[in-house]
């Protein structure tokens, strides 16, 4: 089965084939345009939608080998997203599969995220079994989801308000770091002193997390800070980093040890781009260790937003027949 997978939620443009629950090829156009910004700018995100989606698919079925006329079926990200970026990938993959006459299949992006862990990079390649917890930490979300089978997903807390890769790129902002901040405040962090400074750990209630108060108190103690010395932060950026890193771990951890207690699984499987952290990572280690959890990282091009986890998404939908009429529209809310 060769399926075609389409994701355009956000500010990246992909596209992917796969073979049965292998991966043919995973092309990614990422916008540049929005780095000038600190941020995504939604027309702008649509617009780099529209000029990249034929070349990405085109190049995703060459580097395949692939012909279209082998397509089983198309499948796209319906949302949750940016209206505009998921209306490009919606009705480009609609036009396709009808031109074709081959079925199409939506796919829900934070599903996707998850299901990525079950991408085969070889035979050894040791996936979750159900029920396991799915820990989506990105630019956009921060989600703890029980996983019970493929589609049976729950929702057992997330963020009330910024997201996790959110509270980087904003105190990064502040640090006066490049849009997106994350990989480097976590470069900083791994040659700093986790306890040089001291940010509150907030009081969230049941499984979701709260990271506004973490940016607000970081905006007032570099405020103080750099009142009596204006070259504050040059001169402890990797101190201030790694301590920054350190209660973000400490939140984390807090909140899945609390998971693991209330729903008795102690497999976690983690995505999204903050899953590229090195502190989180071996924190995560340190678990397995500690407390007998059983981890799962997938490949970094599966983490970030990428198709190949649309592809195995629709695989599993293919397998099941759960096919999309032609009419279906892009839902920017689609809950999991
Ligand atoms: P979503 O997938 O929810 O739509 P998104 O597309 O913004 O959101 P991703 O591309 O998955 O999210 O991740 C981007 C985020 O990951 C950014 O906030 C970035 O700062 C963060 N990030 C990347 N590498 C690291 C790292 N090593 N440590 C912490 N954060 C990181
Ligand atoms: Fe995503």
């Amino acid at each position: 089965t060769y399926i075609l997978g389409i994701e355009s939620s956000c500010d990246d443009t992909a596209a992917a084939v796969l073979c049965n629950e292998q991966v043919l090829s995973n092309v990614v156009a990422t916008q540049k345009v929005h780095e000038q910004y600190g941020g995504v700018v939604p027309e702008l995100a649509s617009r780099a939608h529209q000029q990249n989606i034929v070349p990405v698919i085109h190049q995703a079925l060459k580097n395949a080998n692939i012909k279209k006329e082998q397509l089983s079926a198309i499948a796209f990200t319906r949302g949750p997203g940016l209206m505009g970026s998921l209306l490009v990938g919606t009705s480009f993959a609609k036009s396709m599969a009808m031109a074709l006459n081959i079925p199409l299949i939506e796919v829900n992006h934070m599903q996707a995220h998850l299901l990525a862990h079950f991408i085969k990079e070889n035979t050894t390649t040791a996936v979750p079994s159900f029920p396991f917890l799915g820990f989506t930490i990105s630019g956009g979300h921060t989600q703890i989801v029980k996983v019970s089978d493929y589609f049976t997903m729950e929702v057992l807390g997330e963020t009330l308000d910024d997201a996790i890769g959110e509270a980087y790129d904003k105190c990064g902002k502040m640090l006066n770091l490049n849009y997106p901040a994350g990989a480097e405040i976590d470069k900083y962090a791994q040659m700093g002193n986790p306890h040089a400074f001291k940010f509150p750990i907030p009081n969230v209630k049941e499984l979701n997390f709260s990271f506004s108060g973490l940016k607000t108190a970081m905006l007032y103690f570099l405020q103080r800070e750099t009142k009596n010395n204006p070259d504050f932060i040059q001169e402890n950026l990797m101190d201030i980093c790694a301590s920054f890193q350190h209660t973000i771990i400490e939140i984390v951890i807090k909140k899945l040890k609390k998971a693991v207690k209330q729903t008795h699984v102690k497999q976690i499987a983690i995505g999204g781009g903050v899953s590229a952290n090195s502190g989180i990572r071996n924190a995560l280690k340190d678990a397995e260790q500690k407390w007998d959890w059983k981890c799962f990282i997938p490949k970094f091009e599966y983490t970030t937003d990428n198709a190949a986890m649309i592809g195995i998404a629709g695989y599993y939908k293919f397998l099941q027949k759960d096919f999309t009429q032609n009419t279906i529209t892009a839902n920017a809310r689609y809950a999991i």
